[in-house]
């Protein structure tokens, strides 16, 4: 059989991005272009901007970007969702209107050239196709130990992820058909895309400084990612508990015999530190487990209301025809 040429949406995520969708933007259209040119994707094959209900200007920028020029379309959210949710709503979106989707950040931190070879490894029969970043000079060492750590830590967890991979990966409809059939609340898409299966492979591109503006992902929201990645995807900090609730009672059981020996030898005079260490350890310990259960009945609390992860208030498209 055959395979026509296919065609590909490029989605891109944009919150308070004014000043970087006009720098971005010409570029992306450039690539889809050429790609077109060299006959490797239709004619058909768009950019589309979602707006994560930015407060700037960003929306009327894309609404502009679309009005020139037929290759860019957009999405507006109802509100801001967050990163995951905008991305979400685009490749659904998407999903609906082409045979490939390669979602990437707008500020121009990812490679856009890393397209082609992604599109080849699609050729080749690949369903997802994961960008991976092959160096982070440009990140803060910060930026980079904390990721690191990051990355480490899923993988004790027992969380499956590409190493250095974020959001920047092609995904094919069948691929999509899949991570539609994922309808949790809580979403880590780098945790879920893996467990949709298929054939996968990874291309290597180097990460550059953001083009403008600043990052969205301050300390706090990465914390934030981490813990949701981990509590959505893993359950092991569950057993962990139990472990250590193990080997807490061991410890305990041989303190109170340790306490009874004392006890009936008549030595229980001096006794405060060592009750005072105690009382204070469990406490914390206590405390702890109860806020990792905590951590995972709020997960539940959320997936159980099942509200919508976005809602779509306007798209370019339905603009021109209205
Ligand atoms: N983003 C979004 N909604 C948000 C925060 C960020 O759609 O609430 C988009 C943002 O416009 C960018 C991408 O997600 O295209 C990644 O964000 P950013 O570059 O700030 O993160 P970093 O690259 O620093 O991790
Ligand atoms: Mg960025």
């Amino acid at each position: 059989m055959e395979k026509t040429t296919p065609i590909l949406y490029l989605v891109v995520p944009c919150y308070n991005e004014e000043t970087v969708l006009p720098q971005t933007a010409p570029v992306f259209f450039d690539k889809l272009r050429a790609l077109q040119a060299d006959g490797r994707i239709h004619a058909d094959s768009r950019v589309l901007f979602v707006n994560d209900g930015s407060r700037d200007n960003t929306w009327a920028v894309i609404c502009a970007l679309a009005q020139e020029d037929p290759i860019a379309c957009g999405v507006a959210l109802s509100r801001n969702r967050g990163h995951q949710n905008a991305l979400l709503a685009g490749l659904m979106f998407a999903r609906e209107r082409a045979d490939v989707t390669v979602s990437i950040d707008c500020d121009g931190q990812d490679d856009i050239n890393a397209v082609d070879a992604m599109l080849t490894e699609y050729e080749d029969g690949c369903d997802v196709v994961y960008g991976v970043r092959a160096d982070r000079k440009s990140d803060t060492a910060f930026k980079r130990g904390s990721a690191h750590a990051f990355y480490r830590l899923m993988t004790a967890l027992g969380v499956e992820s590409v190493y250095n991979h974020a959001d920047y990966r092609l995904m094919s409809r069948r691929a999509l058909d899949g991570l539609a059939q994922f309808d949790e609340v809580n979403l880590f898409l780098r945790g879920l895309v893996p467990l949709i299966g298929y054939r996968s492979s990874s291309v290597y591109y180097t990460r550059t400084a953001r083009v403008a503006g600043k990052s969205h992902y301050p300390l706090h929201k990465m914390l934030s990612l981490a813990v949701n990645g981990i509590t959505s995807l893993s359950t092991k900090p569950l057993k962990m508990i139990t472990g250590l609730g193990l080997g807490v009672s061991f410890i305990s059981l041989v303190m109170i015999v340790w306490t009874l020996v004392r006890h009936f030898s008549g030595l229980t005079i001096n006794g405060w530190s060592s009750t005072m260490c105690v009382i204070l350890f469990l406490g914390g310990v206590q405390l702890l487990c109860v806020g990792v259960l905590g951590e995972y009945i709020g997960k539940i609390y959320a997936e159980v209301k099942h509200r919508p992860r976005y809602i779509i208030r306007e798209t370019t498209d339905e603009k021109k025809e209205g």
